[in-house]
């Protein structure tokens, strides 16, 4: 069912005005199993949308019963899908319920979203999408969410990819051959297995997920392109294991290090600082749940985080260095081109040696290794 509402701008005082009078922002909530109580376009340009389930029941987890006794009802935002640039806050009710029979409490399931989660599974499935085709960074500070969420989208989408499609079924079907080849390794359940995933970064689509990350493994399914000379790059973490299967099977493609795991790579480093200063005596209560404010990038942080930020750093001048450092790299990238891209890794690279913690001279072997392929990613 389709909702359409227009927002009610919170500076206006007294009752809402008319449909036709208003600004007219129609925001087409398509969530059929809420009701719309109010919405706010805020003053920073986001929008929140009050809502509560429609129906006024819910079955009891313990004992099966139907209850329609509502114990409390807590206000829970959910991050949604934008609408024509503005942010949409879902400001979910949600409802606990006694049981008459039991008389235990629990809260009303969420459809929308899913357990504990904050953000629509509509809003992941976007974010996922998006991932497919484009650096997870990009649409991370685009999205203004994390990294990992986005990881965790794609993962997601690329489930939902594989079930529709029955792609794992047969193992040793031909691949349709893209022209731009991402590889990546897929964790299924917590890290407990890794297997290999290829997208196609052109079509945005995930093409194969297949067992395992072995160099074996992974040349195999390579082998399963229909024409492996078509494949004209490559985007991979810097996995030693993939940069060989895919020279060995695809050797005209161009190798790019994704410059996604490149930044987590250095981020990694930062934490390892972090980390040594967070267990001496000095650093234990004043880094207790504060990390984030170094590991999230700088543009993320409010005002407020800013300050704290600013705050550690002058007590931790080491953590603060290899923060400038990671900092200076995402500017690298973002800034330089394939004409200053070498020139400035080398002042970037010389820094890290010059004034670098050693966690961050350690993760300068990746960036000798894996130098042709960073700098690929100008191209
Ligand atoms: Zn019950």
């Amino acid at each position: 069912m389709l909702l359409q509402h227009s927002i009610e701008q919170s500076e206006t005082q007294g009752e809402p005005r008319g449909h036709a009078e208003q600004e007219g922002i129609v925001v087409p909530l398509e969530l059929g199993e809420f009701r719309l109580l109010k919405q706010h376009l805020q003053e920073d340009g986001s929008i929140e949308v009050e809502v509560i389930a429609k129906t006024d029941r819910a079955r009891c987890p313990h004992c099966q019963r139907v209850c329609v006794k509502v114990h409390d009802t807590r206000p829970r935002p959910k991050r949604d899908i934008p609408l024509r640039g503005h942010r949409i806050v879902l400001v979910l009710l949600k409802r606990r319920f006694r049981c008459l029979t039991c008389r235990r409490s629990f809260t009303e399931p969420d459809q929308a979203c899913g357990k504990r989660r904050r953000t629509t599974k509509r809003l992941r499935e976007h974010i996922g999408k998006q991932a497919c085709s484009r650096p997870v960074s990009h649409v991370a500070a685009e999205m203004q969410v994390g990294p990992r969420l986005v990881q965790t989208c794609l993962e997601e989408v690329a489930q939902v990819d594989l079930a529709k499609h029955n792609l794992s079924l047969d193992e040793t079907a031909p691949l349709p051959t893209p022209r731009y080849l991402g590889i990546d390794e897929f964790a299924r359940r917590k890290g407990r297995r890794y297997d290999t995933i290829l997208c196609d970064l052109d079509g945005r689509k995930v093409l194969e997920v297949s067992a395992g990350r072995t160099k074996d493994e992974v040349s195999h399914l390579l082998e399963r392109l229909s024409n492996c000379d078509g494949v004209q790059a490559v985007s991979m973490d810097m996995s030693t294991t993939f940069r060989e299967a895919v020279q060995l099977v695809l050797p005209h493609a161009r190798i790019v290090a994704d410059h996604f795991h490149v930044i987590q790579h250095v981020g990694k480093a930062l934490k390892k600082v972090i980390g040594r200063h967070a267990k001496k005596a000095a650093g234990k209560q004043a880094l207790e749940g504060q990390r984030h404010l170094f590991l999230r990038n700088q543009e993320d942080l409010s005002t407020e985080e800013e300050h704290s930020r600013a705050a550690l750093a002058l007590a931790f001048p080491e953590i603060a260095m290899a923060w400038q450092l990671k900092e200076a790299l995402r500017t690298w990238y973002a800034t330089t081109s394939a004409s200053t891209a070498a020139r400035d890794l080398d002042r970037w690279i010389a820094s890290v040696k010059g004034h670098g913690p050693k966690e961050m001279h350690t993760a300068l072997s990746a960036f000798r290794n894996w130098r042709q392929e960073i700098l690929a990613f100008f191209d």
